[in-house]
């Protein structure tokens, strides 16, 4: 019904056929306006005998004739199109007026004051809707009037005096459109359908339609309904009504009214219009009756409606009903609670409901009012990119390491930095939120920063971040923010503040509402949904959201913390065997520690039962370890220049060497991964030893069974994978020989290169499970540097790119491939490399540990391939629960 008569039409007529109290009217469909454009603006033929033949029936339902100098029939002249455009169409009110036609309003109502208060109103909307007349030349009369009468609002304005104003807007209008006033009342109805046809195209409707991605096509209906009055004095108003509050999702009437006043009133503020909840004692019955439709349409259409209504004399009478529109929060407890009354199916609630709200709603964020008053106050210093949502306040600190003293003193911290890197990473974990002056959506800041659910502004060139100084400055202008003053981010507008703004926390324990809803999703959903975790704290809040394992732990990070780099250097400096070994017996104990705090973590809190723990070995190249070769360039030369001191440039020249020794032209593709084992079998050896000896101890003191499972990333041929794993399956048989006790153990690998998905089959017969890095994967398979791709041009062809000879820019690529599975391509590999490797290996176990396993339109896909499980950050656990179960229905 919607496509033809528009949302406003169908819902009126819905209304009239579920028997609730509307004023009759008919409704000429879209079709009709499009036929109108086609036709150059003109009537389709039979149209308008139609419209005539339908406002007859109006008559007999009334009782009222149109144009009749006695008991006259008034009606509105409404637009709606299919999907809501508020505000952005025309509506006449009060329609069929005219010097005669006032008089039967008096005889009919009694009331004069009422009947050119209704004249002159029409006057005034027509002029501006059809006549296209300024409008404010309107509204300054009837303010001359309302203070030569001292009325303080227009329903005080005496009878006399409003019978004045018609007399003036009359000539107002004819002034202004140069002719005279229209006072056949058909001709008023058919300029008022043309006008309504025409604000189809009006530059309102065509940016908003524009924004909101709505066709241009569709076209209007136009709804001609009898007037009903809620400016027939104070048992009369006219209103706006939710039937839940559209905030919180609180089952309650929510909305507001206006005593005697009529249509714009309440909204154009003319008067501050009453809470609805007062219209329970102003007019009691009247407030019963429209709880009670809000019932009946909740039940009709299953959904929260928004409601428009008028009360004449008492009587109430519906004008109009639609979805309401909802924050996220109220979203989510609307679902629920509709399951909960009977009114609609689990299913459906999982169906409704936006997998990116649910993220929005974990997240801390501003106080709306205190955010306005900090922009009033001129505290406002620049914008970035919106890089990782949430909002945070704290100190601004320039370095890491302050951060890290700062933050565990317990001290809220906001990290500043030009951009970040992994040497920075023990700083951003006890930051509230990073802001960076350089550096896109996916720049490293960006990218740590929604794997840690922290707020993230990146790539802010509104401001110079100079570390040394420990300051930023805001370009353009004076302002200086040092170490220690206190900044704001919003990671959801990149808006950046100085000053503190309150953040309201979530809770997701207390989220009772959103728990429900994704058990819900957790019964229909097929994929697993597990998190990707490297620290115990994140492990915790994985489990909380939900996570059922860990599809990825990155031991890397383990290596970077302060105290153990020293050890790590050593370790990849040294230059024996038995210095090597040294160096990874003391960096044994620290990674055994790590383990088992993972391993204690990741328990099924219903179940007491350990879930999977995929750990992955050391993945990047060794010089990310390493101290900086320009760096390093620049101080051995500033030694040799001062010849100081001679025994710290030998040192210094030694480690120089060795980094340059090191160098690769393209780190990306070069020694890392299962790479790195195969040339150092030490380090993957202590890893693996340290991983089983962490597990040994957890299933001894808890009796429990860690599930364990080593990850073998970058393989690109089953040769590497078959001997890497043939030394740690040898150490992994030690290590559990001396324990004298078994834990469960299992090897996998990354597939992340296209070789790997093309040859899966032959890396199944080696591997107990796949996880698709789909990271990764997409660089490799688009040949794409993400780190280079996304600043240099990968936005343009996403956003479009100049095409010389072309009107528009030309779109290379429908979404950014980092963010969404490029399905056609990577997407293929993903496939093939699942279908062959379950051909090979049918108990392979296949996961995905990419960014994409958090992205609802990845999630989809991935449950089509039919993998076992898809893992994410912790904080978008609760994203893919719900996506995943869409994707099941
Ligand atoms: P919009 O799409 O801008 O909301 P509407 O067509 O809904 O425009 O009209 C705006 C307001 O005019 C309605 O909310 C209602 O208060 C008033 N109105 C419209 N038609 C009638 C009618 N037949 N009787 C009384 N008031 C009406
Ligand atoms: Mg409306
Ligand atoms: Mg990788």
């Amino acid at each position: 019904m919607r496509d033809l008569l528009g949302g406003k039409g169908a819902g009126v007529a819905e209304m009239t056929k579920a028997g609730l109290p509307v004023p009759p009217g008919f409704t000429i469909t879209t079709e009709a306006c499009n036929a109108y454009y086609e036709a150059g603006k003109q009537f389709p033929p039979g149209m308008w005998e139609q419209a005539l033949a339908a406002l007859r029936i109006v008559e007999q339902q009334t009782g009222k004739t149109f144009g009749d100098r006695h008991n006259p029939l008034l009606v509105s002249v409404r637009s709606g199109a299919k999907f809501s455009m508020p505000g952005m169409m025309d509506t006449v009110l009060n329609l069929g007026l005219n010097d005669e036609t006032v008089q039967g309003l008096v005889e009919q109502t009694g009331d004069e004051r009422f009947a050119y208060d209704a004249y002159r109103r029409f006057i005034q909307m027509f002029s501006k809707i059809v006549l296209d007349a300024d409008p404010r030349e309107f509204e300054q009369k009837l303010d001359e009037y309302k203070e030569r009468t001292g009325a303080s609002s227009d329903a005080e304005l005496p009878a006399s005096a409003l019978k004045e104003l018609v007399a003036e807007f009359k000539q107002i209008a004819e002034r202004q459109s140069g002719q005279p006033f229209p006072t056949d009342v058909y001709e008023q109805l058919k300029r008022a359908i043309e006008a309504v046809f025409a604000s189809w195209n009006n530059k309102r409707a065509i940016d908003y339609r524009n924004f909101n991605k709505i066709p241009h096509n569709l076209g209007t209906a136009v709804n001609v309904q009898s007037m009903v009055f809620g400016n027939m004095g104070n048992d009369s108003g006219t209103g706006v009504a939710f039937t839940r509050n559209p905030s919180t999702g609180e089952k309650e009437l929510y909305g507001e009214y206006l005593l005697n006043a009529q249509g714009e009133d309440v909204v154009a503020g003319i008067r501050t219009p009453s809470k609805i909840s007062r219209l329970k004692e102003e007019l009691p019955q009247v407030y019963e009756q429209l709880q009670e439709i809000a019932r009946r349409l909740e039940r009709h259409y299953r959904d929260m409606q928004d409601m428009e209504f008028t009360v004449e004399r008492g009587r109430l009478y519906m004008l109009q009903t639609r979805s309401g529109k909802r924050s996220a929060r109220a979203a989510v407890k609307v679902a629920v609670d509709m399951v909960e009354e009977g009114l609609i199916s689990e299913e459906e609630a999982i169906r409704r409901s936006d997998p990116t709200q649910i993220y929005q709603l974990l997240l801390p964020r501003f106080d709306e009012e205190a955010k306005a008053r900090a922009h009033k106050e001129g505290r406002f210093l620049a914008r970035g990119l919106n890089a990782s949502p949430g909002a945070a306040a704290g100190k601004a600190v320039f370095d890491a390491d302050r951060a890290e003293e700062l933050g565990k003193a317990g001290v809220p911290v906001v990290l500043v930095r030009p951009e970040t890197s992994p040497d920075d990473v023990h700083g951003m974990l006890v930051s509230k939120g990073i802001l960076t002056a350089r550096g896109g959506a996916t720049s490293h800041a960006a990218v740590v920063a929604r794997g840690l659910g922290l707020p993230c502004v990146a790539g802010c060139e509104g401001i110079r971040v100079y570390e040394e100084e420990k300051l930023f400055r805001v370009v353009g202008s004076d302002v200086v923010i040092r170490e220690g003053d206190e900044i704001s981010i919003d990671g959801d507008t990149g808006e950046v503040f100085a000053g503190v703004i309150p953040t309201v926390e979530p809770n997701f324990e207390k989220e009772t509402e959103l728990q429900k809803l994704l058990s819900w999703a957790d019964r229909i959903r097929k994929l697993g949904v597990w998190a990707n975790a490297d620290y115990p704290r994140d492990a915790q809040r994985a489990v909380t959201f939900g996570a059922e394992g860990i599809g990825l732990c990155r031991t890397e990070h383990m290596f970077m913390e302060q105290e153990r780099l020293p050890i790590v250097q050593k370790m990849i400096l040294a230059k024996t065997p038995e210095e090597r070994q040294a160096a990874l017996d003391q960096l044994l104990p620290f990674q055994r520690s790590d383990f088992i705090g993972i391993f204690e973590t990741m328990v099924n809190p219903r179940t007491g039962e350990c879930y999977p723990v995929v750990i992955r070995l050391i993945d990047p190249p060794l010089h990310e370890f390493l101290p900086n070769y320009e760096e390093l360039l620049v101080e051995v030369t500033r030694l040799e220049a001062t010849g100081a001191d001679p025994e710290a440039l030998k040192e210094k020249k030694a480690l120089l060497d060795a980094v340059a020794a090191m160098r690769e032209m393209n780190p990306m593709l070069g020694l890392r991964g299962c790479r790195l084992g195969l040339l150092f079998p030490e380090i993957t050896i202590m890893q693996t030893r340290a991983i089983l000896e962490a597990a040994l101890e957890v299933a001894q003191k808890t009796g429990k069974k860690p599930q364990v499972k080593i990850m073998i990333p970058l393989v690109g041929h089953v040769n590497e994978l078959r001997e890497v794993r043939r030394q740690l399956e040898a150490v992994a048989k030690e290590v559990t020989a001396e324990a004298g006790s078994a834990v469960e153990y299992k090897f996998g690998t990354m597939i992340e290169l296209p070789r790997a998905a093309l040859t899966a089959d032959q890396i199944a017969t080696v591997a107990d499970f796949f996880s698709f890095g789909t990271n990764d994967l997409t660089q490799t398979t688009f040949g794409f540097s993400r780190d280079d791709a996304e600043g240099k041009f990968l936005m343009k062809y996403v956003d479009g790119l100049d095409a010389p000879g072309l009107p528009e820019k030309v779109k290379i690529l429908p979404v950014n491939p980092f963010q969404t599975i490029d399905r056609d391509g990577v997407g293929q590999l993903v496939r093939m490399a699942a279908e062959k490797g379950r051909a090979a290996n049918p108990q392979i176990e296949l996961g995905i540990c990419g960014e994409h396993g958090g992205d609802p339109s990845s999630i989809e896909f991935f449950h089509e391939v039919g993998l076992d499980y898809v893992s994410c950050s912790p904080f978008r656990v609760p994203v893919a629960r719900l996506a995943a179960a869409q994707a099941a229905l």
